[in-house]
């Protein structure tokens, strides 16, 4: 036994993750319940996402003033976002100022991996150890290690070989790369890779995209807050928290009650340039039915691929670039600085790998079936296996010693995204089954972060010590997150991560519930009305 490999004392809560998540998580249950609670943090510092994320370019796509904390109104007055748009670093200095007003960090152990956890069933309790060997035994065990943690590096023969550098955005060194001279490529032309893409050519010697799959993509219109727009946001906040709520994807706009196609061709098309100019995800919210009519997509669709050949200049680029084979926002739509306009740049390049594939990496660079492209970098923008694999990589054992793993094996069962049955005590902030990842996550967050304090709350005023999603609730819930899905031309975007089609192997399930947050927030709070239906309590 070494020195670490010791039980300590008994908590009333572990929380797994130190991102937006785990930081109002910590604050409610420390702060407002006063429960003893510790947080697990595999990072040297809060910030979840932002702190791995920080490859060129890394931006978020929410509103900067919805992607913040709306539970303090002293917070909403305090913090002054400077554009439309956040940066990782600017997110990153938020969290902090956050961390640093709750005085957060001293409840968090940093650069600490939870390695497994199992559920005493005697005890009532989970017992987590971290990889310093220590053994914490927690009554509720709460996971908040985000949905697209979890980098995904291809599996391509040779990488090893490769005599230059190779990056995953995801797992970005925090010194930053130069890229001044390089051969660079990139693999990946997802939001991050579109991110990345325009940020990466101001600097390289040549730069070389491998595209899979075509995507659409917004501009984001990035820039400067004025001071208008600043004092609005300090003056009505309940205003914007009263739209986020109101609206299926958490933002801070209406999506228009209009459908598409009631509209002549030619005020579409004036919508759609007054969308357009407006950018980013406003852009999706121009029709009511873009996401469930095939018919009204193809008109938003057509919209933004004419855009595309009308920017990119080379013939054979923009037909490569507008050649998309999904629905408009089917995957979740990428918006840019300069992306489209980046490939007019001579020193740019576009590979078509799925006429050409990529067959290996060898130690000057990259190997397609007909041509091998000589690099000094290369950036992988593959995504995550989203979802399921930061909470699988916790290895949970529930009740009976059942790994999470055999579980999920035909795809992440659960109840509300808030808990598996046969994990009692165990919860997830917006895990696989809730709406989290297609709406404006602190929304989701919150929401999510409230109800499992409250439930956590209820159960100490009734002197409950055990909460588990019933079976059956969850079989019922699996049921109508499909529906939700069917309902949608969501689930048409073959390659995406929704679907976990993104990863060999993984069940092809649509992960997230689509049935919008305003709608999943009543459902909740009937839920917990009507005594925690499909809850068993203890
Ligand atoms: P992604 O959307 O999964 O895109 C990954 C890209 O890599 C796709 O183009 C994919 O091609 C390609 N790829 C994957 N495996 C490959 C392989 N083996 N060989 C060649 N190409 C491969 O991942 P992401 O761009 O990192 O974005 C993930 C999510 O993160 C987004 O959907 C969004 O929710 C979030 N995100 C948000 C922001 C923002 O807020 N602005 C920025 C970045 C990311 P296929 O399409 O053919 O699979």
């Amino acid at each position: 036994m070494s020195a670490n490999d010791q039980v300590q004392h008994q908590l009333d809560a572990v929380i797994i993750g130190a991102g937006f998540s785990g930081m109002y998580q910590m604050h409610c249950l420390r702060d407002r319940l006063g429960l003893s609670v510790l947080g697990l943090e595999m990072a040297e510092g809060v910030g979840g996402t932002w702190y791995w994320n920080r490859y060129p370019g890394a931006r978020c796509d929410s509103e900067s003033h919805s992607y913040s904390y709306y539970f303090s109104e002293e917070l909403l007055k305090t913090w002054t976002w400077s554009e439309r748009y956040p940066g990782y670093a600017e997110i990153l200095r938020y969290l902090n100022f956050v961390a640093d007003r709750y005085d957060l960090k001293r409840s968090f152990k940093f650069k600490t991996k939870v390695v497994s956890a199992h559920y005493d069933e005697a005890a009532n309790c989970w017992e987590v150890c971290t990889d310093d060997g220590t053994r914490y035994r927690t009554r509720f065990l709460i996971s908040a290690v985000g949905n697209l943690s979890s980098a995904n590096i291809p599996t391509i023969p040779g990488l090893e070989q490769f005599k230059g550098k190779w990056y995953h955005t995801g797992q970005w060194p925090h010194e930053g790369v130069d890229f001044s001279g390089l051969r660079v490529g990139v693999v990946g032309t997802g939001s991050t890779g579109i991110q990345a893409i325009p940020v990466i050519a101001e600097q390289a010697k040549t730069l070389t995209v491998f595209q899979r799959t075509a995507n659409y993509s917004i501009p984001a219109h990035n820039g400067p807050l004025d001071d208008a727009f600043k004092a609005y946001c300090k003056e009505r906040p309940e205003e914007i928290r009263a739209i986020m709520h109101a609206t299926p994807n958490g933002h801070p706009f209406y999506i228009s009650e209009t459908l598409a196609l009631s509209r002549s061709e030619e005020e579409r098309r004036t919508i759609y340039e007054k969308a357009w100019e407006k950018g980013g995800l406003r852009f999706r919210a121009s029709f009511k039915d873009l996401l469930s009519s095939e018919a009204a997509n193809q008109t938003a669709a057509e919209f933004i691929k004419q855009k595309i050949r009308k920017t990119v200049k080379d013939p054979r680029k923009a037909q490569l670039l507008s050649d998309i084979d999904h629905p408009f926002a089917a995957k979740r739509p990428p918006i840019d600085t300069n992306y489209f306009e980046t490939y007019n740049l001579d020193h740019v390049d576009l590979v078509n790998i799925r006429e050409d594939p990529i067959t290996s990496i060898v130690n000057t660079g990259i190997q397609t079936k007909n041509a091998l492209f000589e690099l000094d970098a290369i950036v992988f923008a593959t995504g995550f296996d989203a979802m399921t694999r930061p909470v699988l990589n916790l290895n949970l054992k529930g009740r009976h010693g059942q790994k999470l793993e055999d579980a999920w094996h035909a795809g992440p069962l659960n109840y509300l995204g808030l808990q598996v049955p046969g994990f009692p005590n165990f919860f997830m902030v917006t895990g696989p089954g809730s709406p989290g990842v297609l709406v404006n996550m602190p929304v989701a967050i919150e929401q999510h972060v409230e109800w499992i304090s409250d439930c956590i709350a209820h159960m100490r005023a009734k002197d409950l010590h055990h909460v588990e999603a019933q079976a059956q609730a969850s079989a019922q819930w699996m049921q109508e997150v499909n529906q939700a899905a069917a309902a949608t031309l969501l689930p048409k975007a073959k390659h995406s991560w929704y679907l976990g089609a993104n990863i060999p192997g993984k069940p092809r399930v649509f992960m997230p519930y689509a049935g919008g947050m305003a709608h999943y927030r009543k459902r909740c709070e009937t839920i917990t009305a009507n005594g925690y239906e499909g809850f068993l309590m203890a």
